[in-house]
């Protein structure tokens, strides 16, 4: 068997769902897209940092001749809500951090090619990597780019992606020439209007960026973020291809037990060790406690329960300012004589600027 043919019945057999070729050669539109995003103030803070060598393979592995474009879909079927007062994580972080899954299958992939090809050099990347894995991906035919950014294939968006640079020449697979036609249904769902136009997001009003970085949330888009505590999956779930989305086949990216909805009470009291037990080995817990807490008492806050009082009472008292500015809002949007009084002396006891404001914004119902 030829040494193409026998590396995809191998992709296959170790569970690898989507796997196409494409030259090594260098991403030049790709470049300039992003230089223009970046120069327009659309670019995403998590896209890489260094243009050149993401948009170059020859920079990351001298000597490169093909690249081999993977992906995984990690649909988990429609589970149904526990009880309980609770958040939402996007479906990309129920399960293991696809890092690590995807990670594990490039490593196998890696070895088979130094069986098959000894002295071949080959370097993997998931997402952090140092190539633009998405372009990779549409250019080795495993998809197109809908209107929402993402990469529709054949498993709809709920995909994964990653790939291997390697020194080995392989014959390409095409890229596929499809898009959305007149859809634009994700471009009206998106709760603030992140989508500006047709395959332009931008990044300081997605959800699922928000959700991601540190410091104070913008105090317009807080109410739009509902229960969503990490990632927004909202473009991809009204998407027309992703209605007959198969249930992924890899059992790490299904919960083990009802992670895929934390309790919000149990987070919000979590200490630095509790947090690594529950989101260590997620791809939510990434950005650390203090991000996921934030974003707890903007749900908590969103949620309008008067039983999460005591708790929010106690957050004003917590010694990390983000998380009493926050606490001060989800206060103000459950309003009420008791929220107040506790604004009041919170008010009257804080030294932070930025936590000064937030509670006299609460305190005048400006949230
Ligand atoms: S992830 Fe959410 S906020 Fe971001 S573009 Fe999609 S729908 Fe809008
Ligand atoms: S919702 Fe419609 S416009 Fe948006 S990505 Fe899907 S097909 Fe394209």
């Amino acid at each position: 068997m030829r040494l193409k043919e026998a590396l995809f019945c191998y992709a296959r057999e170790i569970g690898i769902d989507l796997m196409g070729i494409t030259g090594a050669e260098a991403f030049p539109a790709a470049r300039q897209t992003l230089a223009d995003r970046r120069r327009q103030g659309l670019y995403a803070p998590f896209a890489p940092r260094d243009l050149v060598r993401a948009c170059d393979p020859a920079l990351s592995l001298p000597g490169a001749r093909s690249i081999i474009a993977v992906g995984l879909g990690y649909y988990q079927g429609k589970l149904s809500p526990p009880p309980g007062h609770r958040g939402k994580l996007a479906r990309i972080a129920w399960g293991e951090d696809y890092h690590r899954v995807v990670g594990a299958k490039l490593t196998l992939l890696q070895d088979f090619l130094q069986r098959e090809v000894p002295g071949s050099r080959n370097l993997a990347f998931v997402d952090t990597g140092p190539l633009l894995d998405k372009e990779v991906a549409r250019r080795a035919g495993l998809g197109w780019f809908g209107k929402n950014t993402l990469l529709l294939t054949r498993l709809g968006s709920w995909v994964v992606l990653g790939g291997i640079l390697t020194t080995i020449e392989l014959p390409p697979t095409s890229p596929q020439g499809k898009d959305c036609g007149a859809c634009d249904l994700c471009l009206r769902a998106c709760p603030t209007g992140a989508l500006l136009a047709p395959g332009v997001l931008d990044p300081d009003r997605c959800l699922s960026c928000l959700t991601q970085q540190k410091g104070f949330f913008p105090l317009e888009l807080r109410r739009a973020l509902g229960l969503r505590l990490y990632g927004c999956d909202t473009c991809q779930e009204v998407c027309p291809h992703n209605r007959h989305a198969p249930v992924t086949s890899e059992p790490a990216f299904f919960p083990r037990g009802q992670e895929h909805r934390p309790q919000l009470a149990e987070l919000l009291v979590m200490n630095n060790r509790e947090f690594k037990g529950a989101f260590g080995a997620s791809a939510a817990g990434w950005r650390g406690r203090t991000v996921l807490q934030r974003n707890a008492l903007l749900a908590v806050g969103n949620l309008g329960e008067p039983d999460f009082l005591p708790l929010l009472k106690n957050c004003l008292q917590d010694s990390r300012p983000i998380i009493r500015g926050h606490g001060a809002w989800a206060l103000g949007r459950l309003g009420g004589r008791r929220a107040r009084e506790a604004l009041e002396r919170a008010l009257a006891g804080e030294g932070d600027p930025q936590v000064q404001r937030e509670i006299r914004l609460a305190l005048a119902g400006n949230i």
